[in-house]
Protein backbone atom coordinates (compact mmCIF):
# COMPACT_ATOMS: atom_id res chain seq x y z
CA UNK A 1 0.00 0.00 0.00
CA UNK A 2 1.06 3.73 -1.31
CA UNK A 3 0.90 5.62 2.16
CA UNK A 4 1.38 9.31 2.48
CA UNK A 5 3.55 10.35 5.45
CA UNK A 6 4.14 13.59 7.21
CA UNK A 7 7.00 14.14 9.12
CA UNK A 8 7.56 17.05 11.42
CA UNK A 9 11.13 18.64 11.85
CA UNK A 10 12.35 19.69 14.79
CA UNK A 11 14.86 22.50 15.11
CA UNK A 12 17.79 22.95 17.87
CA UNK A 13 18.70 26.58 17.01
CA UNK A 14 19.94 26.57 13.13
CA UNK A 15 20.23 23.46 12.82
CA UNK A 16 17.58 20.26 12.40
CA UNK A 17 18.09 17.63 14.31
CA UNK A 18 19.20 14.22 13.90
CA UNK A 19 16.09 12.74 14.91
CA UNK A 20 14.36 14.46 12.39
CA UNK A 21 16.21 12.50 9.58
CA UNK A 22 15.62 9.49 11.55
CA UNK A 23 11.79 9.74 11.27
CA UNK A 24 12.46 10.90 7.41
CA UNK A 25 14.11 7.35 7.16
CA UNK A 26 11.58 5.66 9.22
CA UNK A 27 8.57 7.75 6.92
CA UNK A 28 10.34 6.28 3.59
CA UNK A 29 9.91 2.85 5.03
CA UNK A 30 6.20 2.91 5.80
CA UNK A 31 5.37 5.29 2.78
CA UNK A 32 5.92 2.32 0.44
CA UNK A 33 5.84 4.35 -3.28
CA UNK A 34 3.66 6.70 -1.47
CA UNK A 35 4.49 10.82 -0.49
CA UNK A 36 6.70 12.20 2.17
CA UNK A 37 5.97 15.42 3.31
CA UNK A 38 7.60 17.44 5.96
CA UNK A 39 6.97 20.69 8.12
CA UNK A 40 9.48 22.44 9.54
CA UNK A 41 9.21 25.89 11.64
CA UNK A 42 11.52 28.77 13.08
CA UNK A 43 13.76 31.42 11.38
CA UNK A 44 15.91 28.73 10.13
CA UNK A 45 13.26 26.32 8.40
CA UNK A 46 14.08 27.32 4.73
CA UNK A 47 17.67 26.63 4.91
CA UNK A 48 16.79 22.84 6.18
CA UNK A 49 14.78 22.25 2.85
CA UNK A 50 17.98 20.73 1.23
CA UNK A 51 18.70 18.79 3.85
CA UNK A 52 15.27 17.56 4.04
CA UNK A 53 14.78 16.63 0.71
CA UNK A 54 17.74 14.59 0.56
CA UNK A 55 16.69 12.60 3.33
CA UNK A 56 13.51 11.75 1.18
CA UNK A 57 10.97 14.36 1.62
CA UNK A 58 9.27 15.50 -1.52
CA UNK A 59 7.86 18.53 -0.24
CA UNK A 60 8.67 20.76 2.78
CA UNK A 61 6.09 23.28 4.46
CA UNK A 62 7.98 26.05 6.20
CA UNK A 63 6.58 28.51 8.47
CA UNK A 64 9.56 30.97 8.48
CA UNK A 65 8.43 32.84 11.62
CA UNK A 66 10.32 33.64 14.52
CA UNK A 67 7.66 33.13 16.30
CA UNK A 68 8.63 29.56 16.37
CA UNK A 69 11.75 29.73 17.17
CA UNK A 70 11.11 28.50 20.11
CA UNK A 71 8.49 25.41 20.74
CA UNK A 72 5.51 26.62 22.08
CA UNK A 73 2.34 24.15 23.05
CA UNK A 74 -0.53 25.92 21.76
CA UNK A 75 1.08 27.76 18.82
CA UNK A 76 2.72 24.46 17.61
CA UNK A 77 -0.44 21.94 18.06
CA UNK A 78 -2.45 24.39 16.34
CA UNK A 79 -0.18 24.90 13.22
CA UNK A 80 0.73 21.31 12.86
CA UNK A 81 -3.48 20.47 13.39
CA UNK A 82 -3.80 22.62 10.52
CA UNK A 83 -0.77 21.03 7.92
CA UNK A 84 -2.53 17.92 8.97
CA UNK A 85 -5.65 18.57 8.16
CA UNK A 86 -4.48 20.38 4.76
CA UNK A 87 -2.10 17.67 3.51
CA UNK A 88 -3.89 14.56 5.04
CA UNK A 89 -1.71 12.36 5.48
CA UNK A 90 -1.69 8.71 7.12
CA UNK A 91 1.35 8.80 8.99
CA UNK A 92 2.53 11.44 10.93
CA UNK A 93 6.20 11.18 12.60
CA UNK A 94 8.39 12.88 14.62
CA UNK A 95 11.19 12.30 17.52
CA UNK A 96 10.40 11.50 20.87
CA UNK A 97 12.35 14.50 22.07
CA UNK A 98 11.11 17.02 24.84
CA UNK A 99 8.78 18.66 22.56
CA UNK A 100 7.74 14.89 20.69
CA UNK A 101 6.28 14.27 23.32
CA UNK A 102 4.39 17.15 24.21
CA UNK A 103 2.96 17.77 20.98
CA UNK A 104 2.06 14.45 19.38
CA UNK A 105 -0.63 13.51 22.12
CA UNK A 106 -1.64 17.03 21.80
CA UNK A 107 -2.18 17.25 18.35
CA UNK A 108 -3.43 13.39 17.96
CA UNK A 109 -5.98 14.18 20.45
CA UNK A 110 -7.19 17.75 19.04
CA UNK A 111 -7.37 15.33 15.39
CA UNK A 112 -9.09 12.47 17.55
CA UNK A 113 -6.54 9.66 15.79
CA UNK A 114 -4.32 7.30 16.91
CA UNK A 115 -1.08 7.67 19.06
CA UNK A 116 2.31 5.06 19.31
CA UNK A 117 5.07 7.12 21.51
CA UNK A 118 8.45 6.09 21.88
CA UNK A 119 8.61 3.95 18.74
CA UNK A 120 12.12 2.31 18.38
CA UNK A 121 10.81 -0.08 15.38
CA UNK A 122 8.60 0.80 12.40
CA UNK A 123 7.40 -2.14 10.45
CA UNK A 124 4.86 -3.83 7.69
CA UNK A 125 3.45 -6.88 8.61
CA UNK A 126 2.53 -9.63 5.83
CA UNK A 127 -0.83 -7.67 5.43
CA UNK A 128 0.60 -4.40 4.82
CA UNK A 129 -0.16 -3.30 8.23
CA UNK A 130 1.71 -0.94 10.33
CA UNK A 131 3.15 -2.88 13.39
CA UNK A 132 5.42 -0.51 15.80
CA UNK A 133 7.53 -2.05 18.63
CA UNK A 134 8.11 0.12 21.49
CA UNK A 135 9.16 -0.20 25.21
CA UNK A 136 6.74 -0.48 28.24
CA UNK A 137 7.13 -0.80 31.85
CA UNK A 138 10.19 1.41 31.73
CA UNK A 139 12.01 -0.36 29.39
CA UNK A 140 11.60 -3.94 31.44
CA UNK A 141 8.99 -5.05 28.20
CA UNK A 142 8.23 -4.33 24.70
CA UNK A 143 5.24 -4.75 22.69
CA UNK A 144 4.38 -4.52 19.02
CA UNK A 145 1.39 -2.98 18.38
CA UNK A 146 -0.94 -2.91 14.95
CA UNK A 147 -2.74 -0.54 13.32
CA UNK A 148 -5.46 -1.55 11.32
CA UNK A 149 -6.69 1.86 10.52
CA UNK A 150 -5.09 5.19 9.22
CA UNK A 151 -4.20 8.12 10.31
CA UNK A 152 -1.72 7.41 12.97
CA UNK A 153 0.99 9.56 14.69
CA UNK A 154 4.14 8.32 15.80
CA UNK A 155 7.06 9.46 17.64
CA UNK A 156 10.40 7.70 17.81
CA UNK A 157 12.87 7.26 20.09
CA UNK A 158 16.30 8.85 18.86
CA UNK A 159 18.97 7.20 17.44
CA UNK A 160 17.44 3.70 16.90
CA UNK A 161 17.39 4.09 13.28
CA UNK A 162 20.39 5.10 10.53
CA UNK A 163 19.30 8.17 8.30
CA UNK A 164 19.35 7.13 4.89
CA UNK A 165 20.23 9.86 2.48
CA UNK A 166 18.31 9.52 -1.06
CA UNK A 167 19.21 12.47 -2.64
CA UNK A 168 15.63 13.83 -3.69
CA UNK A 169 14.52 16.82 -4.37
CA UNK A 170 12.04 18.35 -2.81
CA UNK A 171 9.73 21.61 -3.25
CA UNK A 172 9.40 24.48 -0.60
CA UNK A 173 5.85 25.42 0.34
CA UNK A 174 5.69 28.35 2.35
CA UNK A 175 3.03 28.11 4.93
CA UNK A 176 1.35 30.45 6.72
CA UNK A 177 -1.15 30.06 9.62
CA UNK A 178 -3.19 32.25 11.59
CA UNK A 179 -2.22 32.08 14.79
CA UNK A 180 -4.91 30.94 17.82
CA UNK A 181 -4.84 33.70 20.96
CA UNK A 182 -2.92 32.10 23.47
CA UNK A 183 -3.46 31.22 26.69
CA UNK A 184 -0.09 29.90 28.16
CA UNK A 185 2.82 33.01 27.95
CA UNK A 186 6.22 31.76 28.61
CA UNK A 187 8.02 34.43 30.54
CA UNK A 188 11.63 33.13 30.32
CA UNK A 189 13.38 29.77 29.12
CA UNK A 190 16.14 28.66 31.64
CA UNK A 191 18.61 26.37 29.66
CA UNK A 192 19.75 24.47 32.52
CA UNK A 193 22.97 22.77 30.72
CA UNK A 194 25.37 24.07 28.59
CA UNK A 195 25.17 20.30 26.34
CA UNK A 196 27.54 20.34 23.79
CA UNK A 197 26.13 17.27 22.74
CA UNK A 198 22.51 16.54 23.28
CA UNK A 199 22.42 13.62 25.57
CA UNK A 200 19.30 11.85 23.59
CA UNK A 201 20.99 11.93 20.27
CA UNK A 202 24.77 11.51 21.73
CA UNK A 203 26.17 8.47 20.41
CA UNK A 204 28.80 8.11 23.58
CA UNK A 205 27.44 9.09 26.81
CA UNK A 206 29.77 9.43 30.12
CA UNK A 207 27.67 9.04 33.09
CA UNK A 208 28.55 9.53 36.36
CA UNK A 209 26.89 8.34 40.13
CA UNK A 210 27.51 8.80 43.42
CA UNK A 211 30.61 7.29 43.16
CA UNK A 212 32.22 10.35 41.21
CA UNK A 213 31.34 12.19 45.00
CA UNK A 214 31.26 15.54 43.73
CA UNK A 215 30.67 18.30 40.78
CA UNK A 216 34.61 18.67 40.64
CA UNK A 217 34.59 15.09 40.01
CA UNK A 218 32.31 15.27 36.59
CA UNK A 219 35.30 17.07 35.41
CA UNK A 220 36.86 14.40 34.55
CA UNK A 221 34.17 12.54 33.00
CA UNK A 222 33.69 15.71 31.00
CA UNK A 223 37.35 15.67 29.40
CA UNK A 224 36.32 12.06 28.43
CA UNK A 225 33.34 12.68 26.94
CA UNK A 226 34.98 15.87 24.97
CA UNK A 227 37.97 13.31 23.88
CA UNK A 228 34.93 11.09 22.31
CA UNK A 229 32.52 13.95 20.99
CA UNK A 230 30.35 12.47 23.37
CA UNK A 231 27.65 14.28 26.12
CA UNK A 232 27.67 13.66 29.64
CA UNK A 233 24.85 12.24 32.07
CA UNK A 234 24.56 11.06 35.41
CA UNK A 235 22.20 8.63 37.95
CA UNK A 236 19.58 10.31 40.21
CA UNK A 237 22.25 9.82 43.02
CA UNK A 238 24.44 12.01 41.59
CA UNK A 239 21.92 14.78 41.07
CA UNK A 240 20.40 14.05 44.32
CA UNK A 241 23.36 14.89 45.72
CA UNK A 242 23.69 18.30 43.96
CA UNK A 243 27.13 16.83 41.93
CA UNK A 244 25.12 17.71 38.87
CA UNK A 245 22.06 19.37 36.61
CA UNK A 246 18.75 17.12 36.91
CA UNK A 247 18.87 17.78 33.40
CA UNK A 248 21.71 15.49 33.16
CA UNK A 249 19.55 12.82 34.68
CA UNK A 250 19.16 9.20 33.20
CA UNK A 251 16.83 6.71 34.18
CA UNK A 252 12.58 5.77 34.67
CA UNK A 253 12.16 9.48 35.76
CA UNK A 254 14.68 10.84 33.73
CA UNK A 255 16.12 10.62 30.28
CA UNK A 256 16.14 7.38 28.04
CA UNK A 257 19.38 7.25 26.06
CA UNK A 258 20.10 5.34 22.96
CA UNK A 259 23.86 5.56 22.67
CA UNK A 260 26.22 3.37 20.58
CA UNK A 261 28.46 3.62 24.19
CA UNK A 262 27.58 3.79 27.72
CA UNK A 263 30.18 4.50 30.19
CA UNK A 264 28.74 4.32 33.24
CA UNK A 265 31.04 5.33 36.06
CA UNK A 266 30.44 4.93 40.28
CA UNK A 267 27.00 4.01 38.94
CA UNK A 268 25.61 1.00 40.82
CA UNK A 269 22.87 -0.17 38.49
CA UNK A 270 19.82 0.62 40.34
CA UNK A 271 16.82 -0.69 37.81
CA UNK A 272 15.98 2.38 37.75
CA UNK A 273 18.77 3.87 35.89
CA UNK A 274 19.22 0.54 34.06
CA UNK A 275 15.71 1.31 32.36
CA UNK A 276 16.98 4.60 30.56
CA UNK A 277 20.04 3.08 29.28
CA UNK A 278 18.82 -1.06 28.08
CA UNK A 279 19.23 0.03 24.40
CA UNK A 280 22.40 1.54 24.45
CA UNK A 281 24.43 -0.77 21.67
CA UNK A 282 27.72 -0.86 24.79
CA UNK A 283 27.92 -0.45 27.82
CA UNK A 284 30.84 -0.49 29.89
CA UNK A 285 31.09 0.12 33.90
CA UNK A 286 33.60 1.35 35.96
CA UNK A 287 32.87 0.63 40.02
CA UNK A 288 34.97 -0.27 42.68
CA UNK A 289 32.15 -3.02 44.04
CA UNK A 290 32.60 -6.74 41.74
CA UNK A 291 28.92 -7.12 42.77
CA UNK A 292 27.60 -3.44 41.59
CA UNK A 293 24.24 -4.63 40.05
CA UNK A 294 25.80 -2.49 36.57
CA UNK A 295 27.86 -5.45 36.21
CA UNK A 296 24.86 -7.67 34.91
CA UNK A 297 24.22 -5.31 32.37
CA UNK A 298 27.02 -4.35 31.45
CA UNK A 299 29.21 -5.72 27.92
CA UNK A 300 32.19 -4.28 29.59
CA UNK A 301 33.24 -3.99 32.89
CA UNK A 302 36.35 -2.30 34.98
CA UNK A 303 36.31 -3.69 38.05
CA UNK A 304 38.55 -0.08 40.35
CA UNK A 305 38.62 3.50 41.18
CA UNK A 306 36.83 5.25 38.57
CA UNK A 307 39.55 8.51 39.53
CA UNK A 308 42.58 6.14 37.80
CA UNK A 309 40.66 4.98 35.42
CA UNK A 310 38.71 7.50 33.54
CA UNK A 311 41.90 9.72 33.13
CA UNK A 312 43.75 6.91 31.74
CA UNK A 313 40.88 6.37 28.95
CA UNK A 314 40.65 10.04 28.27
CA UNK A 315 44.67 10.36 28.28
CA UNK A 316 44.88 6.81 25.74
CA UNK A 317 41.37 8.00 23.21
CA UNK A 318 42.99 11.20 22.89
CA UNK A 319 46.04 9.52 20.87
CA UNK A 320 43.19 8.60 18.17
P1 LIG B 1 24.73 4.47 44.43
O1 LIG B 1 23.66 3.43 44.39
O2 LIG B 1 25.10 5.03 45.76
O3 LIG B 1 26.01 3.82 43.75
C1 LIG B 1 27.27 4.44 43.72
C2 LIG B 1 28.23 3.43 43.11
O4 LIG B 1 29.50 4.03 42.96
C3 LIG B 1 28.44 2.18 43.98
O5 LIG B 1 28.15 1.03 43.20
C4 LIG B 1 29.91 2.24 44.36
O6 LIG B 1 30.53 0.96 44.41
C5 LIG B 1 30.50 3.05 43.24
N1 LIG B 1 31.72 3.81 43.56
C6 LIG B 1 31.95 4.59 44.66
N2 LIG B 1 33.17 5.18 44.56
C7 LIG B 1 33.71 4.75 43.40
C8 LIG B 1 34.95 5.01 42.75
N3 LIG B 1 35.86 5.86 43.26
N4 LIG B 1 35.19 4.40 41.57
C9 LIG B 1 34.29 3.53 41.03
N5 LIG B 1 33.09 3.26 41.61
C10 LIG B 1 32.81 3.87 42.77
N6 LIG B 1 17.92 6.59 39.51
C11 LIG B 1 18.42 6.96 38.33
O7 LIG B 1 19.63 6.93 38.09
N7 LIG B 1 17.57 7.45 37.36
C12 LIG B 1 16.25 7.52 37.51
O8 LIG B 1 15.54 7.97 36.60
C13 LIG B 1 15.70 7.09 38.75
N8 LIG B 1 14.37 7.12 38.96
C14 LIG B 1 13.88 6.64 40.14
C15 LIG B 1 12.50 6.57 40.33
C16 LIG B 1 11.99 6.07 41.51
C17 LIG B 1 10.48 6.00 41.67
C18 LIG B 1 12.86 5.63 42.54
C19 LIG B 1 12.32 5.06 43.81
C20 LIG B 1 14.22 5.69 42.37
C21 LIG B 1 14.75 6.21 41.19
N9 LIG B 1 16.13 6.28 40.98
C22 LIG B 1 16.60 6.65 39.76
C23 LIG B 1 17.09 6.05 42.07
C24 LIG B 1 17.72 4.67 42.03
O9 LIG B 1 16.92 3.75 42.72
C25 LIG B 1 19.11 4.71 42.72
O10 LIG B 1 18.96 5.19 44.03
C26 LIG B 1 20.14 5.59 42.01
O11 LIG B 1 20.19 5.24 40.64
C27 LIG B 1 21.50 5.37 42.64
O12 LIG B 1 22.44 6.22 42.06
P2 LIG B 1 23.95 5.79 41.99
O13 LIG B 1 24.10 4.49 41.29
O14 LIG B 1 24.72 6.94 41.46
O15 LIG B 1 24.37 5.70 43.54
Amino acid sequence: MDRKVLVIGEMKGPKIRNVSLEALTAAKQVAGRGEVISAVFGTHSAKQVDLLSQYGAGQVYIIEDSDYDEYHPELYTHAVVKIIQETQPDVIVMGHTGNGRDLAPRAAARLEIGLASDCIDINLDASDKIVVTRSIYSGKLFEKKKFNSVPIFLTIRPNNITPIRYGSEASAIPYTVEKPALTLLIKEIVRRAAEKVDLTEAKVIVAGGRGVKSAEGFKVLQELADVLKGAVGASRGACDADYCDYSLQIGQTGKVVTPDLYIACGISGAIQHVAGISNSKFIVAINKDPEAPIFEVADYGIVGDLFEIVPQLTNEFSKI
